[in-house]
């Protein structure tokens, strides 16, 4: 992902892992599915149609959250 800045304060971001609040091992990372997803019929998961990375700005604790679709 390319440097992005800060919209506040024009300073480059820091990426940020997202992660649920799984009890370890079982974190992962956050994922994202469509706005009317349905359950799966045999697993009852959503289908994930990819991930949520986030950028933190250092200065002013900014976070911005980008989609990225998985790879088909
Ligand atoms: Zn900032």
């Amino acid at each position: 992902m390319a440097t992005r800045t800060c919209p506040d304060c024009n300073r480059p971001m820091m990426g940020i892992r997202l992660i649920d609040k799984a009890y370890s091992p079982a974190h992962t990372s956050l994922d994202y599915t469509a706005a009317d997803a349905e359950r799966g019929m045999w697993f009852g998961r959503y289908p994930v149609e990819g991930q949520i990375e986030g950028l933190m700005c250092d200065e002013c604790g900014r976070v911005l959250l980008y989609a990225k679709p998985k790879e088909q």
